[in-house]
């Protein structure tokens, strides 16, 4: 920021902020003319972005978006690649601005997100501006999560049960289901438990819109067979690839009877 200075690693004197390149986060030092590589959680602390994040986390759940903006756009001036200030500036153009677009949020989390690192403080402000959007976020679940199971191995199942539950109780057909969300479901299910997300994939059997049960359509073969194979059976491999033994033995119980209810009504309706 304008008229900060940070302390030269080397020589302890002082780097004013306008001869630091924050996107490299390299800045000539005046004293011993060398150039000198701040690390970002030296720049982190140093401006205070810390404390700025917990402001914009705040100001986002209250849902004042033009605040959370602002504060945003402050952090964002000398953490560049700040990627929780970078979705609430995405968020609030895709949702509450005008004229309202995406392509923010799609570069955020198609192109940006994979390459992005976070301090531990930045990762736990991310994952409550997400839990704080996912109503909004449900076409970019796959691309969170695999993210987060990238990112915070140990953290994704407990985020994931926070962030999913509703995207997937909340779909409204089965062609979200891609090889890719099935892989990362199986994926956080070998980390940890996300009961939640487990039970709403399992609820969807009888309640997405796309199941014979809604409309108890299980004549409709070659609709009920789509719906078997691209959904039904992906969640029963979801719930073999959980870790812990009595919860995978629940799951796996509760699910098995229901895909044989399935296979009855699926046989029945074709006579
Ligand atoms: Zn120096």
């Amino acid at each position: 920021m304008e008229g900060e200075s940070y302390k030269c690693p080397g020589c302890g004197d002082a780097i004013p902020a306008d001869r630091i390149d924050f996107k490299t986060r390299i800045g000539k030092c005046p004293s011993c003319r060398k150039d000198r590589y701040f690390p970002r959680r030296t720049l982190n602390s140093s401006t205070g972005v810390l404390a700025k994040l917990g402001s914009v986390v705040n100001f986002f759940k209250d849902k004042n978006f033009t605040s959370a903006y602002r504060a945003a756009e402050t952090i964002l001036m000398t953490a560049v690649d700040n990627a929780a200030a970078l979705f609430v500036i995405a968020y609030c153009k895709a949702f509450t601005g005008e004229p309202r677009t995406r392509a923010n949020l799609d570069k955020l989390f198609n192109e940006t997100l994979p390459t992005l690192e976070f301090d531990e403080e930045e990762l736990e402000a991310l994952k409550e501006l997400l839990i704080a959007g996912a109503p909004h976020l449900g076409d970019y679940e796959e691309q969170i999560l695999s993210s987060m199971l990238a990112n915070d191995p140990q953290g994704v199942a407990a985020f994931a049960d926070a962030f999913s539950p509703y995207i997937v109780m909340k779909r409204s057909n089965v062609n979200w289901c891609t090889p890719k969300i099935w892989e990362t479901y199986k994926g956080i299910s070998a980390q940890g438990n996300m009961a939640k997300v487990w039970y709403a994939l399992y609820v969807c059997i009888e309640k997405n819109p796309d199941s014979p049960y809604v409309n108890d359509n299980f004549f409709l073969k070659t609709k009920t067979q789509r719906f078997y194979d691209t959904y039904v059976e992906q969640v029963g491999q979801v719930f073999d690839s959980i870790q812990d033994d009595k919860m995978r033995a629940k799951f796996k119980g509760a699910f098995l009877n229901k895909k044989q209810d399935f296979i009855n009504k699926m046989n029945e309706g074709g006579n």
